[in-house]
């Protein structure tokens, strides 16, 4: 009896368990397959329009910092989702409403974001000054970059209650900027990466004056939970980047800078963890498919290799070309060529063959490869660990 109980109570165990997978594992795919999306990855871009509402942010002579930032914000939004696929954006703000500080983090981070992008308008004491700058999270390393970040934290100070909802942060007071220490350290590399692309636009599509890349502790930036950065557009206190930053031109060429460097950097991002490849595929159907040469005997079979570098042209397959390295394999794709080096079963042997030609090659990368073809990283070590436990 106490069996059939036992028994009974299995059952009903495992019909919840099938209940539960159709809910949240074949739903999705169901629901990915169908509208023809494979392997693509939704991003969320979370633009953050700075000041608003009862905070003007840093005056002009004819206008004012919130105004600009939030036209500036709304066209890269747009900007973004015309140039970039499977892409939701979110703004902190679409209007002149007053949004706290603090929140603007949380609703990047409410909505998982893959990037938090805040838009503002530098300035000074002097009229002179002009140029873009690109920040990210960390410690100033001077006086000048400390007071930018100073300035843009003040906003708190016009907030009731500041001291206890900023957990007692005093943005006048240089001490209280060490907490910022180790804070989105994990994205650091990220952010800078997505920082200088943003500038390397502004400088050479815009001809803006590059002001570099640079860190001081953000209280917008504390506590996101993917690679962020704030934008400092231009100076509102130069007479002559005030009238560019209120110009329909000018604010559309920023804006498109800022979403051409997103778009750079996710689709680094996927050709990377080799997604973008697979994409290409799907949507080509006449294209070849993308062939490794004399390789993989194994058919089926996940292996792992390091990418090297990628031509548009064909470079001959030999030691001197490749700094030496005497295993590279060309990998055929639709308009370029990728150079790997190694062949392993094992992906941390893999890993450990990048480490060891980093100082040849420090953006050499581990790709997955099985049948020929290219494969999303995380997808090889998925199908790997499960053929491993079979
Ligand atoms: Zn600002």
């Amino acid at each position: 009896m106490s069996t059939g109980i036992k028994n009974g109570k299995h059952r009903a165990f495992n019909i919840s368990k099938v209940i539960l997978f159709f809910l949240f594992i074949a739903i999705p795919i169901i629901s990915s397959s169908a509208s023809g999306i494979k392997n693509e990855k939704n991003r969320v871009i979370v633009i953050d329009a700075g000041h608003g509402g009862k905070d003007p942010g840093a005056l002009g002579s004819i206008s004012r910092e919130k105004d600009i930032n939030l036209a500036i914000a709304l066209k890269t939004g747009k900007y973004i989702q015309q140039n970039i696929k499977n892409v939701t954006v979110i703004y902190t703000r679409k209007d002149d409403s007053t949004v706290e500080l603090r929140d603007r983090p949380k609703i990047a981070n409410k909505a998982n974001a893959d990037l938090f992008i805040s838009i503002h308008t530098n300035s000074t004491n002097s009229k002179k000054v002009m140029g873009a700058e690109t920040w990210i999270m960390g410690i100033a390393k001077d006086q000048a970059n400390l007071e930018v970040a100073m300035n843009e934290n003040a906003v708190m100070l016009r907030e009731d209650d500041y001291s206890t909802k900023y957990e007692g942060f005093d943005p006048k007071s240089s001490e209280s900027y060490i907490m910022f220490s180790l804070t989105q350290k994990v994205f650091q590399e990220q952010s800078t990466d997505l920082a200088s692309k943003i500038q390397t636009q502004f400088s050479k599509r815009v001809n803006r004056n590059d002001r570099d890349v640079k860190q001081a502790g953000f209280w917008v930036l504390y506590n996101t939970k993917m690679p962020s950065v704030l934008v400092e557009t231009g100076f509102i206190t130069n007479p002559s980047e005030e009238k560019y930053l209120n110009s329909k031109e000018g604010q559309d060429y920023l804006a498109s800078s800022i979403s051409l460097a997103c778009k750079e950097y996710l689709n680094e991002i996927d050709s990377k963890s080799g997604i973008s490849l697979i994409n290409d595929q799907d949507h080509d159907q006449n294209q070849k498919s993308d062939t490794i040469s004399k390789l993989n005997p194994d058919a089926g079979e996940i292996f792992f290799m390091v990418q090297i570098s990628s031509s548009i042209s064909k470079i001959e397959i030999k030691s001197g070309n490749f700094k030496g390295l005497k295993d590279v394999t060309e990998i055929n794709m639709k308009n370029s060529f990728k150079y790997a080096a190694g062949n392993f079963k094992d992906f941390s042997a893999a890993v450990n063959y990048r480490k060891k030609i980093e100082a040849f090659y420090p953006d050499a990368f581990v790709i997955a490869v099985k049948d020929n073809k290219i494969l999303p990283l995380q997808q090889a070590l998925e199908q790997k660990k499960k053929t491993q436990k079979d």
